[in-house]
């Protein structure tokens, strides 16, 4: 898999100014809190993936990570496509654990916070914005280096 980097290392004030978070008070499933969903997405210009990883913190404990969510939004054909095979395509779709970074005993309660939230058509549509600009962002500067390494090679 590729590098998954967070949104606010490109696009810090709008990274935070967007960032949806829930407030929990007397829930049995989750301890009292504001449950913030930190954004990553792949580090590859070239890679069309579709999808973010969602990293649930809480001020209180930091950069404590609790759970550690999937999101993508395109049909599980898109990703088997993508993919080449309908079980990885799995772990890409919907909303889903990732099994291969941090979770707590709390994850499975903030998955279903989360996918409370995508009830939400408007929030689905920022990370889908959010993607696409990240995407942009890094295909441009790949290209501002590749231009600028051949304007040094011309000077030589
Ligand atoms: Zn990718």
């Amino acid at each position: 898999m590729n590098e998954m980097i967070p949104f606010y290392e490109r696009f810090r004030e709008l990274a935070f100014r967007e960032m949806r978070s829930v407030t929990i008070r007397g829930e049995r499933d989750l301890p009292d809190g504001e449950y913030g969903f930190l954004e990553l997405y792949c580090g590859d210009p070239h890679c069309d993936c579709r999808r973010v990883i969602i990293d649930v913190v809480t001020p209180t404990t930091g950069s404590k990570i609790w759970a550690t969510i999937n999101y993508g939004w395109e049909s599980l054909e898109f990703y088997a496509k993508w993919m080449g095979n309908k079980e990885l395509a799995r772990t890409c779709y919907g909303a889903t654990l990732d099994m291969l970074n941090p979770q707590t005993q709390y994850s499975s309660a903030l998955l279903e916070l989360f996918k409370s939230v995508l009830q939400d058509r408007a929030y689905v549509e920022r990370l889908k914005r959010h993607y696409w600009l990240f995407k942009s962002d890094l295909r441009a500067k790949r290209k501002a280096a590749i231009r600028s390494s051949g304007k040094a090679r011309r000077r030589r």
